[in-house]
């Protein structure tokens, strides 16, 4: 099967600008950056979203993203940090191979990651709970 395009960034096969390497991941710079030092952490394997994502690699994805903030945000001197990731369409995904949005944030840089409030009825918290809670 042809392989996606992460896959082939992550394995190294298209050389890219890489920030950290393992062998379960690859950081990269985003090539269409929301700010200065916007990066993405692609595991080496290909899960298409968090869904299909195995366990062991998710919380590995989580703690190298907890690094890679730290280590960015004393390298870049940044006054805030996003983590972000997106699964389906509707949330924004564009590329269909499992990643993690690394987005150092700067005062007055004008990133948009805000949304309008709305408010929680108590028959929306209700039926929520009613559905999600084990
Ligand atoms: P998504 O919208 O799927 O959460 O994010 C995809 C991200 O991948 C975007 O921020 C986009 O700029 C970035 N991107 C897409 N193609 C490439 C590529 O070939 N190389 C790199 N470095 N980033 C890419
Ligand atoms: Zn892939």
């Amino acid at each position: 099967m042809e392989k996606c395009i992460f896959c082939k960034i992550a394995d190294g096969e298209i050389p890219t600008a890489t920030l950290y390497e393992d062998e379960d991941f690859r950081v990269i710079l985003d090539l269409g950056p929301a700010s200065k030092g916007h990066a993405l952490i692609l595991p080496k394997y290909h899960a298409a979203n968090i869904y299909e994502l195995p366990d062991e690699l998710a919380g590995k994805a989580m703690i190298l993203a907890k690094k890679m903030a730290v280590k960015m945000t004393e390298a870049l001197k940044c006054d805030g940090f996003n983590i972000v990731q997106n699964n389906g369409e509707t949330a924004g995904q564009t590329v269909f191979h499992f990643h993690m949005h690394l987005i150092p944030r700067y005062q007055g840089d004008g990133v948009g990651l805000t949304w309008t409030p709305g408010k929680l009825s108590d028959e929306e918290r209700e039926e929520i709970l009613a559905k999600i809670k084990a």
